[in-house]
């Protein structure tokens, strides 16, 4: 194990993309195996010093910030486990990047559904956000991939959580072999694609998702089994720029009302004028007409389909579409979506802001 304890090396951890900044921490511990974890905590919770978990640090709201006490860093538990290619699963240690995960487990035609967008982050950072992705109106967040996880409890116990096992009863739920019962959260979770705020709370939930999404206030992710799909080919991406409003919203709907397109869709996303406006100076070729952008990507089922879509731009009078259907292109478009919170991250680090992110979700009637 390392143990980081002089300023120097300790400043990469003093904070995240939100641009929240400690001012300084203990130490910092660098463990190499669950056993090295479970000895951190146990030794924190006896001296009753503070114990943040930290993962690649690409969180936008502070979560693996520590004000006091120590940091423990998941960098070392890198390791990609298994790859079931016939049972569609893998097991990872929590810190394995994102990045690594997909190659590998594309150099086996599989894909993991949550295609979490920042590629740079840890398995256990995304667990602990419920992070999602280019694909999540399709595939929606990290959580129901999430069929098993290893954590190490406050107090230092080793507990497997998997998925299917224990529910909640009563308004409680227990954590097993540990006498450990508790209250859910009597808070009414929204009904929507994408949720992320606060602990999951729901009548029936199963235990393993209070854990999902709690930004390592219940304990240090070590291990998580997720599943796979079968990697799919035949996408193809668009950014449409419209320089109306209600051309862009009109396409959105029939995209929404029509089984036969949205079945279909990965990613439906919008871009206003402010975004578009911010991203010009990064890309120049944004038509100057353009006052919003839609980014839709699809999965076509027969070379056929592709007409549809086409017919759809010409309808609601698109003023330049950027199509991408080859790796290199989609990538492109990755690029252009993800450039956004990157150019605006970028700006406010300059400024010298903070800026505590999150997304908004809307019930979609
Ligand atoms: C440009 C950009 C774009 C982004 N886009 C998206 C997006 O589209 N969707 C999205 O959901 N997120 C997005 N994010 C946010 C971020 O990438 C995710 O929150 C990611 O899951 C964080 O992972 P991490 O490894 O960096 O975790 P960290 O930032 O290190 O930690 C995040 C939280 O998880 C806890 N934690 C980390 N590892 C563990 C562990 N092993 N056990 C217990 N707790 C742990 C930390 O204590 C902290 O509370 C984006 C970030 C950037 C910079």
């Amino acid at each position: 194990m390392i143990i980081k304890k002089e300023r120097f090396d300790i400043e990469n951890y003093l904070d995240d993309a939100s641009g929240l900044r400690s001012t300084n921490i203990d130490k910092v511990f660098i463990p190499e195996n669950e056993k090295e974890i479970q000895e951190i905590v146990q030794e924190c919770n006896s001296k009753n010093e503070f114990l943040t978990a930290s993962g690649a640090g690409t969180g936008t709201v502070g979560g693996r910030v520590a004000f006091r006490g120590n940091v423990l860093s998941l960098e070392r538990m890198n390791k990609i486990i298994e790859v079931n290619k016939e049972k569609k699963f893998a097991v990872l240690q929590a810190g394995v990047i994102v990045k690594e995960f997909l190659d590998e487990i594309s150099s086996q035609d599989l894909f993991y559904p949550p295609f979490p967008t920042e590629r740079t982050a840890t398995i256990g950072g995304n667990i602990s956000t419920n992070a999602s992705g280019e694909y999540s109106f399709r595939f929606g967040s990290t959580r129901k991939y999430v069929r098993r996880i290893k954590v190490v409890l406050s107090d230092g116990r080793i507990v497997n959580l998997k998925r299917g096992q224990v529910f909640e009863k009563d308004g409680y739920l227990m954590v097993p072999e540990t006498g450990i019962r508790f209250r859910i959260p009597d808070y009414v979770i929204p009904r929507v694609k994408k949720h992320s705020a606060g602990y999951y709370s729901c009548p029936g939930m199963d235990l393993i998702d209070i854990f999902i999404g709690s930004e390592g206030t219940l304990g240090v992710i070590t291990e998580a089994e997720v599943s796979l799909i079968d990697s799919f080919e035949n996408i193809f991406f668009c950014a449409v720029f419209f320089d109306d409003l209600k051309n862009a919203t009109l396409f959105v709907k029939e995209i929404k009302n029509r089984q036969d397109l949205s079945e279909n869709v990965l990613c439906l996303e919008y871009f206003d004028k402010n975004s578009l406006d911010f991203l010009r100076p990064a890309y120049s070729e944004i038509p100057s007409s353009a006052k919003e952008c839609i980014l839709f990507g699809v999965q076509l089922n027969s070379e056929d389909d592709f007409s549809i879509w086409d017919n759809l731009l010409t309808k609601y009078n698109s003023i330049e579409n950027w199509l991408g259907n080859t790796e290199k292109d989609i990538e492109k478009l990755y690029s252009f979506r993800h450039k956004l919170p990157e150019l605006i991250n970028e700006m406010l680090r300059r400024k010298k802001q903070t800026k505590l992110a999150t997304d908004i979700a809307v019930p979609e009637e």
